[in-house]
């Protein structure tokens, strides 16, 4: 499900895009296979805004660095799902401190964020003619979110297919990959100016640090996030 054909390369993609790590990885391994690609974040009332503000200085970073990819970069699209941090209780929507729940899944899981984020990408993709949408669902890393399972991204396309009676690809380029593999798979796409673009520019930290700037970026640098995001770092660095 991650390999482009030759048939698909000359068609429309649309990326997931929060103007983080993997997101931004995402966005160059789009960017380099697809014709034209179109970029799509959510705002759904993120405790921290921090991540919003990163997108959109990402993308205009990622533009600048690569001519062939500035000319295949489309339009941003930005969707208001604010009835998310409405209507559930996440660490992620609410001032709470991230902890593990009783049901063995940290309190930053939003029940169903993926499943929202996909139909509202198919439903953006399908009037854009962008049938590819790529996402940074990992199952290496997942912390236990049921929504970032393979088995549940091609029960998703599947279900998007018969739903919309389309043919979309769902691309999930990190599903495999660790955080090291990530931060490798950005240097071949992009090289070093794409890794310290991502050093840069990019935000993951849950807390919406960006005053603490270590080696890998910035953050906390405690909260599982940033600490994921540095070992990673450090595993890809000593490689
Ligand atoms: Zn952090």
């Amino acid at each position: 499900m991650t390999d482009a054909s030759d048939r698909s390369s000359g068609e429309k993609a649309l990326v997931l895009f929060s103007g983080g790590q993997d997101s931004t990885t995402c966005l160059a391994w789009a960017l380099d296979r697809f014709a034209e690609v179109e970029t799509i974040g959510f705002d759904y009332g993120q405790r921290h805004r921090v991540e919003m503000s990163c997108r959109l200085p990402v993308r205009e970073a990622v533009r600048a660095m690569n001519p062939a990819w500035a000319a295949r970069l489309g339009e941003d699209h930005v969707v208001d799902l604010s009835v998310l941090g409405a209507i559930s209780e996440s660490a992620l929507t609410r001032d709470t401190e991230i902890a593990m729940t009783a049901s063995g899944l940290p309190n930053s899981f939003v029940p169903g964020r993926n499943l929202a984020f996909l139909t509202f990408a198919a439903m953006v993709g399908y009037r854009r003619g962008a049938r590819h949408i790529i996402g940074g669902m990992c199952e290496t890393d997942f912390s236990g979110y049921p929504d970032c399972r393979h088995e549940f991204v091609q029960s998703m396309q599947q279900t998007l297919n018969i739903g919309m009676a389309h043919d979309f690809e769902l691309h999930t380029p990190l599903m495999w990959i660790d955080k090291a593999e990530s931060w490798a798979l950005a240097q071949s796409l992009g090289g070093d100016a794409l890794v310290r673009l991502i050093v840069e520019e990019t935000h993951t930290c849950y807390h919406g640090d960006r005053t603490h700037r270590h080696d890998w970026g910035y953050g906390c640098g405690t909260c599982p996030s940033c600490a994921l995001r540095a070992q990673g770092y450090q595993r890809f660095i000593a490689a």
